[in-house]
């Protein structure tokens, strides 16, 4: 472990995506954009829950509006603001209900205050990858649930990301066995957290942008935030020594935008289609990012860092198991939409676990190292 060599402060981490590129470039020489003429040009603002410019989840929202810009010719310019710039990360959702922002973009289950039944729209813990949450949302029945979901806000969602398969996170000790949670105060959001109250442990719903200190002063013992590609520009493995996999509490994370429905409906009709399918781009290439960058990440927080990376046992696993199944299936019982986005999710579960039983699973099991 080099853990010697860091001397900054949580300032000195989140530079890291500060001074990281922007947002991604077209992968083709295209034209610019010109100027808008005679038509009127929109502005628009776009709140995140991520840091300014932080890699992968704040250059995804850098690139959805750049997208808007671009296919609109510039009649339709979105600005995007960073964590606490316009407003403080965990108070998005009520900035683009109240229309202070016309666009956010975040992740569902921090909004399980507004209701419960939105964590399902994130991520679901042992439930469904990347690949087979965009089936739902998109082909079974998801994006209307969450459409209503949200309807009493006066908000439009929409898929806009996915980290894939995420990692259990950084933990000060060793984790081998289901006592090592018993105490445990662990930064982890949404339906994870509330399995590891159950496990005995204390989840802590720290912002993104205050993890790395938390951890590093010892105000938590262990965190969960992203993947390598992540959790190597917050500088975590400064913080902890032992990264564990797999991501049981977040198997393939939805990101979000977030859209007025004034200021949507307000728009003429060209443009509507341009954000909806600005999204839609944006959904599908993050994921991309996230699957080819995670691997070098990882070399270099292994190979660089001294990272001790490591399985979580199976006896943890299996009742971390249990637990989400427990706690999922009691959102069911809190109101009849919830019941509504339980009782979809889990049939659809059921039937695409069938079918990636005999594709993915098969496949990956048999393709050898
Ligand atoms: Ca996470």
């Amino acid at each position: 472990m080099k853990r010697r060599d860091f001397l900054g402060t949580a300032g000195g981490a989140l530079l890291v995506g500060g001074a990281l590129s922007g947002c991604q470039q077209p992968e083709t020489d295209l034209p610019a954009v010109p100027a808008p003429t005679a038509q009127k040009v929109i502005h628009w603002k776009l709140v995140t829950t991520w840091p300014k410019n932080f890699p992968g989840l704040g250059t995804g929202a850098n690139n959805l509006a750049r997208l808007i810009n671009e296919m609109s010719g510039g009649r339709l310019q979105v600005k995007v603001y960073g964590a606490g710039e316009l407003v403080p990360p965990m108070e998005v959702f009520g900035a683009v209900t109240q229309g202070t922002a016309e666009m956010g973009h975040g992740a569902a289950y921090y909004w399980k205050g507004k209701s419960e039944a939105a964590q399902f729209f994130a991520a679901v813990p042992f439930g469904l990858t990347a690949q087979e949450m965009n089936a739902w949302l998109l082909y079974g029945g998801g994006m209307e649930l969450w459409r209503e979901v949200y309807e009493p806000f006066g908000v439009i969602p929409v898929a806009a990301g996915n980290s894939g398969v995420q990692m259990a996170g950084w933990f000060k000790h060793e984790i081998n066995s289901v006592e090592d949670l018993r105490g445990l105060k662990m930064r982890i959001p949404g339906l994870g957290g509330e399995v590891l109250s159950r496990a005995g442990g204390v989840p802590v719903g720290t912002p993104p942008v205050e993890i790395f200190t938390s951890l590093q002063r010892g105000a938590i013992d262990a965190t969960e935030w992203v993947g390598p590609y992540n959790d190597l520009a917050f500088g975590l493995y400064k913080a902890a020594q032992y990264y564990y996999y797999p991501g049981w509490h977040e198997p393939g994370t939805t990101l979000e935008a977030l859209v007025n429905r004034a200021a949507f409906d307000a728009l003429p009709a060209d443009l509507q289609h341009i954000v909806i399918n600005a999204c839609h781009v944006v959904n599908g290439d993050m994921l991309a990012e996230y699957t080819a960058r995670n691997n070098a990440a990882l070399k270099t927080l292994v190979e660089e860092h001294g990272v001790d990376v490591r399985r979580l046992p199976d006896e943890v696993l299996e009742r971390l198991r249990e637990l989400s199944h427990e706690v999922v299936s009691e959102i069911a019982a809190k109101d009849p939409l919830s019941g509504r986005v339980y009782d979809s999710f889990t049939q659809f579960s059921e039937q695409v676990i069938a079918w990636n039983d005999i594709s993915e699973r098969a496949y990956l099991n048999v393709r050898g190292g």
